[in-house]
């Protein structure tokens, strides 16, 4: 069994679309194990996002990822990390198949609907991080 956590971002929550993400997740075998909503800012976005600090487009993201509280889950499941990953689609919304969660209701690179741990340790550093 894995843990892997998951954000629903502004754009998810703003557009009442946190059953829809949460279903396809339990749909695929999935189980919630934890859930809270919280404000972010950007102390927890610098940490969160530490490999893109330096990017032209991270006052962009910290804008978005601060524009209203969002929901933050643990998963549990086997290979929950690559699981969500796939589930989730690719970054860029535009470019994420049909019947990936991005793929369906994201609409371009920064309003992308979820974040989701993309390795082991990086999921468990995010659970350390935002379920202290
Ligand atoms: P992912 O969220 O798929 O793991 P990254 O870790 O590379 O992707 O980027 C984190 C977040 O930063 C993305 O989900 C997206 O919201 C934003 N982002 C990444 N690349 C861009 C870009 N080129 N322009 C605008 N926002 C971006």
């Amino acid at each position: 069994m894995e843990k892997s956590l998951i954000i629903l971002k502004p754009d998810c929550m703003q557009r009442k679309l946190v059953g829809k993400v949460i279903s396809r997740l339990e749909n695929a075998g999935l189980n919630p194990i934890a859930c809270k909503i919280m404000q972010l800012d950007d102390d927890i976005l610098v940490e969160h996002y530490a490999h893109l600090t330096h990017l032209p487009f991270f006052p962009e993201v910290v804008e978005f990822m601060i524009s209203t509280p969002v929901m933050v889950m643990i998963f549990e499941g086997e290979n929950a990390v690559e699981r969500m990953r796939n589930i989730l689609g690719p970054t860029d919304s535009q470019k994420a198949p049909a019947g990936t969660i991005r793929g369906d209701f994201g609409l371009d690179k920064t309003h992308n609907i979820a974040h989701a741990s993309d390795s082991k340790d990086s999921a468990e550093e995010e659970i350390a991080r935002f379920f202290k």
